[in-house]
């Protein structure tokens, strides 16, 4: 099944340069289960490392918009967004709007772009080369995808450095990680050699269930010191701070949801080096 064997860590950090590092890293949150906590970890991660003084990008790539929707706006009512980019070839800039941390939004006509993009030629590097002017201006870029392994999913791969895949402790699927890493090794293979699986989350667990433990042993035992050693906790919290607009960090700034979010941009920072020791 190809789970046990480990994909190689990353080694580059991006430089704390607070003007933005031309060593810009890209990392997409991706899994083509939905509800995993892909687009909570993109945007609660994302400011948790601006916190720590890096700048940082989000990508709004799925075409539902929650990652646009929850910093406060409405996606319905953008008129251009990254459908724009990766289809008209706008500059990404043109539709970075600022919140907590600045975002690239989606609207609903993304929903329209694998069927534009299918027909063009360098149909998987759209997003790549829509980043190119951005990338000196910021530390991280973070990635949201949809629930799918389709072209935008995989405009997201070509483009990143890292992966960083959500897993959902209560419906662990082990079955659509190793479609997701044949994914990945099809884009390394044709379109981007660099590309590697940077850490596995565990969310939404409950340190009640035993089901939550077994899954994350599941997890440690399949893929190693590639499962983050934190562990994103069940709570309601991750719900409430969006429909108020914000992250957990704006909504409630000091409680657990928010250091979680906290301790795990620590381990990003570190890189490889603390699941080393894990
Ligand atoms: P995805 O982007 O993978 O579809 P989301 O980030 O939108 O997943 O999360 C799915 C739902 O679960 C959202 O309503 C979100 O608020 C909620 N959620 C995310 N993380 C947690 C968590 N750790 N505990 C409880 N609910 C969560
Ligand atoms: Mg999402």
């Amino acid at each position: 099944m190809g789970l046990s064997r480990l994909l190689p860590r990353p080694n580059t950090r991006a430089s704390s340069d607070k003007k933005g590092s031309p060593l810009s890293r890209v990392i997409s949150f991706a899994n083509q289960k939905g509800g995993v906590a892909k687009t909570t970890t993109t945007l609660n991660l994302g400011v948790a490392l601006k916190e720590k003084g890096h700048t940082v990008l989000l990508i709004d790539l799925d075409p539902q918009g929650n990652l646009t929707m929850s910093q406060g706006w409405n996606p319905d009512e953008i008129e251009r967004s990254m459908f724009d980019v990766l289809v008209h070839k706008l500059p990404i800039e043109e539709i970075v709007r600022v919140a907590e941390v600045d975002v690239a939004v989606s609207s609903i006509d993304l929903a329209g772009a694998e069927l534009a993009l299918s027909s063009m030629i360098g149909r998987e590097r759209a997003l790549e080369k829509a980043l190119v002017s951005v990338k000196p201006q910021y530390d991280y870029i973070l990635i949201d995808t949809p629930p799918s392994l389709g072209l935008l999913t995989i405009n997201a791969l070509v483009a990143s450095n890292g992966v960083i895949v959500p897993v959902q402790c209560e419906y662990l699927s082990l079955r659509g990680l190793v479609q997701l890493e044949n994914t990945l090794s099809m884009i390394r293979e044709n379109l981007n050699p660099d590309v590697e699986i940077q850490g596995i989350l565990p969310t939404m667990y409950d340190k009640r269930l035993l089901h939550s433990k077994e899954a994350v042993d599941i997890l440690k035992e399949n893929f190693g010191d590639l499962v983050f050693k934190t562990k994103i906790r069940k709570t309601i919290r991750y719900a409430e701070a969006p429909v108020k607009g914000q992250s957990v960090l704006g909504y409630d700034p000091s409680g657990n949801a928010a250091q979680l979010y906290r301790d795990l941009a620590k381990e990003v920072l570190n890189g490889a080096k603390t699941r080393e020791h894990a």
